[in-house]
């Protein structure tokens, strides 16, 4: 039998693997080698020290991160990024940043920049069809670009790039908050990437920031402290209180892949199974079922589809619910149907999902 939990399908705050939730609710308790309430144990502890030092140790070993990067653990969310990172590499210069606007997040994101420097949009998605994504042949980049901007996928509209993007000679910041630990990456390759934890590696509360060490001479003196990543890297992530909890939680997310998944080339596997299985009701369903993005950009995270009317989605949408299921409502900005099958979410319930789907159009076709 799937608990609740296993069937919980958010957009985010994702749902966390059962054995993770277990070692939790303990923790809440006592932590074993504390025997405190990981609610109630200092930052400034020995053991919290640890815990951020081994937390970063696990990314770095799942990502074969370099030393030329540094991993940061902050607060404020991936909104913050989208405001730290122009004022790191924008603010004062007279260069342009370069942003691919693909979806709800990347268009936030430019938002933002746009209050720090002159920003050029190199791909308009609200224009082009929030469905599809552009590869890099189509987009005209400059060598001369102060960075580019985009998110590797966007977890509203459900596409994701199969691609790196851009040019290797100038700097390139990407907002990996919704597929992080999904599969492996080239880190070499960015000089900034962004995740906050709720999507595919803890609870809310955290952003993981990995930048080149060599960005951070770029930070001004007179920015608010809390906004100056040389304070975060010299105080360890452990400037000011830092979120001891889920900071936690994306260590044991980070031993769980490590150990129980035994890493991102077999997580990538799994996701890419969860994905299809899902696609392949979608793509056999004879528009019973509508897929939202392109095929070639299809995201193995954030399953995106439509019925034929509004009121059949919310029909199925309480169908699922009678069964178990929850959190398939597609995000407020876009309607219809999402399923974020995240790292935590198992191939076992993802087929349950496919059955029920595979039941409600026999029964509503009928
Ligand atoms: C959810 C999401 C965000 C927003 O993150 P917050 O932590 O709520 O600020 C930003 N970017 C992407 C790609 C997201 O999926």
């Amino acid at each position: 039998m799937l608990t609740a939990n296993e069937l919980n399908f958010s957009g985010g705050p994702g749902a966390l693997p059962k054995s993770v939730l277990t070692m939790v609710q303990q923790a809440i308790d006592s932590v074993p080698e504390v025997g405190l309430s990981i609610l109630g144990i200092s930052h400034r502890s020995r053991w919290f020290a640890d815990v951020l030092a081994e937390t970063e140790q696990n990314i770095r070993d799942l990502l074969s991160l370099p030393d030329s990067h540094a991993v940061l653990f902050l607060q404020g969310g991936a909104t913050l990024q989208f405001s730290m990172i122009p004022m790191l590499l924008l603010s004062g210069s007279n260069k342009t940043a370069e942003y691919i606007e693909t979806g709800y997040w990347s268009h936030k994101a430019r938002v933002e920049a746009e209050k720090e420097g002159k920003v050029t949009l190199l791909w308009d998605g609200m224009k082009e069809g929030l469905d599809h994504l552009p590869h890099n042949a189509d987009l005209a980049f400059s060598a001369d670009a102060a960075y580019l901007h985009y998110v590797s996928n966007e977890t509203v509209e459900g596409v994701q790039f199969h691609e790196v993007m851009g040019r290797d000679d100038v700097l390139r910041v990407c907002d990996m908050s919704s597929d992080f630990l999904s599969r492996p990456i080239d880190v070499n390759r960015f000089d900034i990437i962004y995740a906050h934890a709720q999507k595919n590696i803890g609870p809310a509360g955290v952003t993981v920031v990995i930048i080149r060490k060599s960005l951070l001479t770029r930070s001004q003196d007179h920015f608010p402290a809390m906004l100056d990543y040389r304070n975060h890297l010299k105080a360890q992530s452990n400037y000011n209180t830092p979120p001891v909890f889920s900071i936690y939680v994306v260590l044991l997310i980070s031993r769980w892949l490590k150990n129980d998944i035994g890493g991102l080339a077999n997580m990538a596997k799994i996701n890419a199974e969860k994905a299809a299985a899902l696609y392949r009701v979608i793509d056999e369903s004879n528009g019973f079922y509508r897929g939202f993005a392109a095929v070639e950009n299809r995201s193995l995270m954030n399953v995106v589809f439509n019925l034929a009317t509004p009121a059949l989605e919310a029909d199925f949408l309480n169908y699922a619910a009678s069964k178990g299921v929850s959190g398939l409502a597609g995000h407020r900005s876009l309607g219809g149907i999402r399923a974020s099958i995240y790292n935590g979410m198992t191939l076992e319930a993802v087929q349950y999902l496919c059955q029920l789907m595979a039941e409600f159009s026999a029964k509503t076709s009928a």
